[in-house]
């Protein structure tokens, strides 16, 4: 199964919405499965219609652990609280106790109690599950519960599971978070061929060029996307002209096109409602397809 992953460093630049048109064109030849990464703010069931009552078998998961206090055996020595680095701990009538946000189960204090009053125990705090895209191929996603962490091991189920739902799958599409951080490593890791996606702006270049060093990390073939190719002539060769300097190639320029975001209010992929887009697509898919 070959890995294809989409990122973008910048949020908001269309990476999502680009991985659904990608992935309707690319199952016209293969057989695929999709792979939401981005965790921390899932959505690319909603640009197919999917909303979280059409997903399957929610499975509760567990990416962390965090520390749980036996106060009968606690003596108050208070080097929970001094040691938590992520400060964690509230000190209350003379004793520890856990806040409900910020523990990251480093297992500091657990080490440091001299009458072992501390255990780190595993928690349930995300869900992951599957959906069926009117396309015929499955969808992947996941929820981490508000203020959890363990983005980046998420990251991992959603693809684990991905692989086992579909094992026959000839491609798995991956729509990476956003940023630079552990979830995108996850993400990347392992990929046979990375499409970044990048809009003419400034802050979306400085973003792709950070996301780009982690996929250079990974020694991966590359591609750009050019997203609003024409809100800024002058930027986007800019963006050329630094393509052409790391020899990687634009595999696709797509136009500021208002159906974009009439495709989102829909909740359809752009090229069900646009030709000429999904001309567009079309190239984009030769593109990697040639590479990958
Ligand atoms: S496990 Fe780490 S983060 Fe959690 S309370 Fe203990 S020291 Fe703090
Ligand atoms: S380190 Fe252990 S004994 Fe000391 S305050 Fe924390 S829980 Fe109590």
């Amino acid at each position: 199964m070959k890995q294809i992953s989409i990122l973008s460093g910048k949020g908001g630049v269309g990476k999502s919405s680009i991985v659904a048109s990608l992935g309707i064109l690319l199952a016209k030849k293969y057989k695929i499965v999709l792979a939401d990464c981005d965790v921390d703010a899932p959505n690319l069931g909603l640009i197919f219609g999917i909303e979280e009552k059409d997903f399957f078998e929610w499975e509760n998961i567990s990416t962390n652990e965090k520390a749980v206090f036996d106060l009968k055996k606690c003596i108050a020595c208070k080097k929970c609280f001094d040691i938590c680095y992520f400060k964690a701990i509230d000190w209350i009538n003379n004793k520890p106790k856990l806040k409900e946000f910020g523990c990251e189960g480093c297992g500091a204090c657990e080490i440091v109690c001299p009458v072992g009053a501390i255990k780190l125990k595993k928690i349930n705090n995300a869900k992951i599950g599957y959906a069926k895209t009117k396309y015929g191929f499955k969808l992947v996603s996941s929820q981490l519960n508000i203020g959890e962490s363990g983005s980046g091991k998420l990251v991992n189920k959603v693809k684990e599971k991905a692989k086992s739902i579909f094992v026959d799958a000839d491609i798995m599409l991956v729509d990476s978070a956003a940023g630079i951080g552990c979830p995108v490593i996850a993400s990347v890791s392992g990929s046979d061929y990375a499409v970044l996606v990048v809009e003419p702006t400034p802050a979306s270049l400085f973003d792709m060029k950070r996301a780009m060093s982690v996929v250079e990390h990974f020694d991966i073939n590359k591609g750009i996307i050019i997203n609003k190719f024409d809100i800024n002539k002058k930027y986007c060769k800019e963006i050329e002209g630094f393509a052409q300097t790391q020899k990687i190639k634009i595999i696709g320029k797509l136009p500021y096109d208002k159906n974009f975001v009439k495709a989102l209010v829909e909740m359809k992929p752009v090229i069900e409602i646009d030709e000429n887009i999904r001309d567009l697509f079309d190239g984009v898919v030769g593109e990697i397809v040639k590479t990958c």
